[in-house]
């Protein structure tokens, strides 16, 4: 068996190769295009030793996978997370492609990975590991090549470290490397929010669709970091109600609402909301289950199992986070029938809209207003739920395998009108 087949054993990868399958059988795509479609391009696993503050050395281990590199440069983000797997990675590396392909990006997908536990290190430690960590992917990434940006444990700071870094081995200031960068070193008003204001649009969007209204609106987020919180932000500013939220800690229960300013001063403070007695305590298990109108995962994989998707009691699944529900969970969500789901793919693609609005102002150098980021973003939005929901109603599918059937055929194309090399 090839290495890379023993590597891709895992879980999280398998269940981006069922949800392709689904998605291929529909379209009807060969045998031969659909596994060079389905297979990342190129996996770079690093091995990286950092001198810590004590004085000591250790080796980090990364990965970059770029998984399509046939429809322009790679895009994704970089995990900083102690589970991290090449698997894992290569799987999100994957759904990058489908995702940029479905809203009309000029970009292949890619991700990356660090195994680590960022939050026990210094801010020292933390700076050398990223700097590290760019210096040793550099030669596979670019502006014209592969273009990271953050994703869990990574943050504007940890983006302006590599893009420093990159810059300096090319001996020009070359923002146009990374996304998700501070404003101050070109990065685009509205990145920060994006990914949240997009999850925010489609729940609106979707919610609408079935006439239902923000004020009887309630809302339970797992995970509350850069998506959870401004996914929520933009919902209470619409006028629902954020009745859960949660973190790596545990979760807040408040049936009456959550105070969002104060739980989220609280966890920069803190960091975490450990402690925090906005509302009544509750385990993240407990926290997938509260009976709300919208259920938003937005932390790790694989949190809507088949353990609990019977016992889901939410009108609508809406998918921040990459890859939340296993393809079990899906099979009982589907025949349930009763949950609107709204997919990883389409939900948080938002993120990445606004990062190839940065790249954009980045090589242009010229840039635009946080009114006319959001304009556009919405635009690419509706235009992206239009094309999913007349995929949907062609094939008669789910949502889920419409957005990835769109996504994908786009990338197949483009492969089979090249021919074999890229
Ligand atoms: P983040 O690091 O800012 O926040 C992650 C949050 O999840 C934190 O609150 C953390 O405590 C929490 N968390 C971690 N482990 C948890 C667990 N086991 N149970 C409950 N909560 C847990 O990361 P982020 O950028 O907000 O990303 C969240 C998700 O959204 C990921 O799946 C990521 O791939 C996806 N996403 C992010 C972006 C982006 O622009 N940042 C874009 C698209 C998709």
């Amino acid at each position: 068996m090839a290495l890379t087949q023993t590597i891709y054993q895992s879980p999280v990868f398998q269940q981006a190769c069922n949800q392709f399958d689904d998605a291929a059988d529909i379209i009807g795509m060969d045998a031969g295009l659909r596994e060079r479609t389905k297979r990342p391009r190129r996996c770079v696993i690093v091995s990286m030793p950092v001198r810590m503050d004590s004085g000591n050395i250790e080796i980090f281990e990364g990965y970059r996978v770029q998984h399509n590199l046939s429809t322009g440069p790679a895009k994704g983000g970089i995990r900083f997370h102690q589970d991290v797997t090449l698997g894992e990675v290569a799987a999100l590396a994957m759904w990058m492609s489908w995702k940029c392909s479905l809203v009309g990006l000029p970009y292949g997908g890619a991700k990356g990975g660090v195994i680590v536990n960022a939050r026990d290190m210094s801010l020292t430690e933390l700076e050398r590991l990223s700097r590290r960590y760019m210096q040793e992917i550099t030669p596979f990434i670019g502006p014209n090549i592969d273009i990271p940006a953050p994703d869990v444990g990574t943050n504007e700071q940890v983006m302006a470290w590599m893009m420093d870094t990159y810059s300096n081995h090319v001996g020009h200031f070359d923002p146009g490397v990374i996304t998700g960068k501070p404003i101050a070193l070109g990065g685009s008003l509205g990145r920060r929010e994006a990914t949240g204001e997009g999850v925010a649009w489609f729940v609106k969007a979707y919610l609408q669709d079935l006439g239902v209204t923000p004020e009887t609106t309630t809302v339970v987020i797992q995970g509350f970091g850069n998506v959870g919180s401004e996914t929520a932000l933009v919902l209470y500013d619409w006028g629902a109600e954020v009745i859960g939220i949660s973190d790596f800690t545990g979760g807040i229960y408040n049936p009456k609402g959550i105070n969002l300013k104060e739980a989220i001063a609280y966890s920069a403070q803190n960091r975490s909301l450990q402690g925090y007695t906005g509302g009544q305590a509750v385990t993240n298990e407990e926290l997938l289950e509260l009976p709300c109108t919208v259920l938003i995962p937005a932390a790790l994989e694989r949190v809507i199992t088949e353990k609990n998707a019977g016992k889901l009691k939410c009108r609508m699944l809406a998918e921040g986070a990459n890859g939340p529900t296993t393809n079990e969970a899906d099979r009982i969500l589907t025949a349930r029938g009763d949950i609107e789901l709204i997919p990883d793919v389409l939900c948080n693609s938002g993120g990445v809209i606004v990062s190839y609005f940065e790249w954009l102002q980045n090589l242009q150098n010229y840039y635009w207003t946080k009114g006319e980021v959001f304009d556009k973003l919405y635009r690419m939005l509706a235009k992206a739920k239009a094309s999913v929901d007349e995929t949907q109603k062609k094939y008669g599918c789910s949502r889920r395998t419409a957005a990835l059937a769109l996504g994908i055929s786009r990338v197949a194309e483009a492969k089979a009108k090249r021919g074999l090399f890229p």
